[in-house]
């Protein structure tokens, strides 16, 4: 459990949902979530690894529909930096697990972004930001050049103008963007059965998907960011160190988990260690994650 996920498909009617990793991080769980600090991951060891430290996953999401290829999120780009005491990522990988899946970056014909953090604009352009580049390094153009690229009004204003070593980079990711961008909203349908779902708080602007088989009304969400780690499941009043509004974040994950507690929905979660798709198992003294499918 205490590795990064690996490429994994699930099939919901005649769509799939594939999450293509890009790489991966590892992060001080005790700043990572502030709450947990004196003790609180004692009993959630199952999730660290040997030094201590809570790996995360980066990657995207790759949703086919009959006729349309939709990317969610785009990793981080090629990179290998570290936050030191804090965090270290190493990616690079997304366009070799694309291709895996037979597909070029031509072939993309939406990219969707549940926000603009660095982790999840990391292949907008040819250049990929990091801490210490940040403002300082031009791109040409967008990686996937040909899709439309879809963002939230709320998310596109709180970065605009701003430069920050976790937000979009505004050389590399918000310039190449300008003009480019379409916004969306809550509700929208972005390809034939998958739909926007607003989930602020993690940042202001910051929007889950809700997948649905057309067919016999089987639903996955794509999180984003509502959750960084199984052990919020359980927790769900640990709220991220990166949270721009940590309560209206814990109002929007308790909301949700509430929603989800018959584990009829499958979940996909893209930083969750080992697995990214799973459910979430009604509360028997308290709510537990089931991995996988
Ligand atoms: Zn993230």
């Amino acid at each position: 459990m205490t590795q990064p996920a690996t490429r994994a498909q699930v099939e919901l009617g005649d769509t799939t949902v594939t999450f293509l990793p890009d790489g991966y991080g590892r992060v001080d769980p005790e700043a990572a979530f502030p709450l947990s600090a004196n003790g609180g991951w004692a009993t959630h060891g199952e999730f660290l690894d040997a030094d201590g430290w809570l790996p995360v996953s980066v990657g995207s999401f790759l949703v086919r529909t009959p006729d349309q290829a939709v990317l969610v999120d785009l990793g981080l780009g090629v990179v290998d930096f570290e936050v030191p005491g804090m965090a270290s990522f190493k990616a690079g990988a997304l366009l070799d697990s694309l291709a895996a899946e037979g597909l070029r970056p031509a072939d993309i014909d939406t990219v969707v972004f549940t926000h603009l953090h660095h982790d999840h604009v990391g292949w907008t352009s040819e250049v990929a930001p990091t801490p210490e580049t940040l403002g300082r390094r031009p791109a040409q153009g967008l990686t996937f050049a040909s899709a439309r690229h879809l963002v939230s009004e709320a998310e596109w204003k709180h970065w605009s103008g701003t430069s920050s070593p976790i937000g979009p980079d505004p050389l590399a990711v918000q310039g190449p963007l300008e003009g480019r961008l379409e916004l969306v909203s809550d509700g929208q349908e972005v390809a034939a059965g998958v739909k926007i779902m607003a989930t602020p708080g993690h940042t202001p602007g910051h929007q889950s998907l809700v997948i649905t088989d057309r067919r016999d009304g089987r639903r996955l969400i794509i999180l984003g960011d509502v959750m960084h780690c199984q052990v919020q499941v359980a927790e769900s009043e640990w709220g991220f160190v990166f949270d721009v509004d940590a309560e209206q974040a814990g109002e929007t994950r308790e909301r949700l988990l509430r929603e989800l507690e018959s584990g009829e929905t499958i979940l996909a979660a893209g930083h969750f260690t080992g697995h990214v798709f799973g459910r979430v198992l009604p509360p028997v003294a308290r709510r537990a994650w089931a991995g996988g499918r």
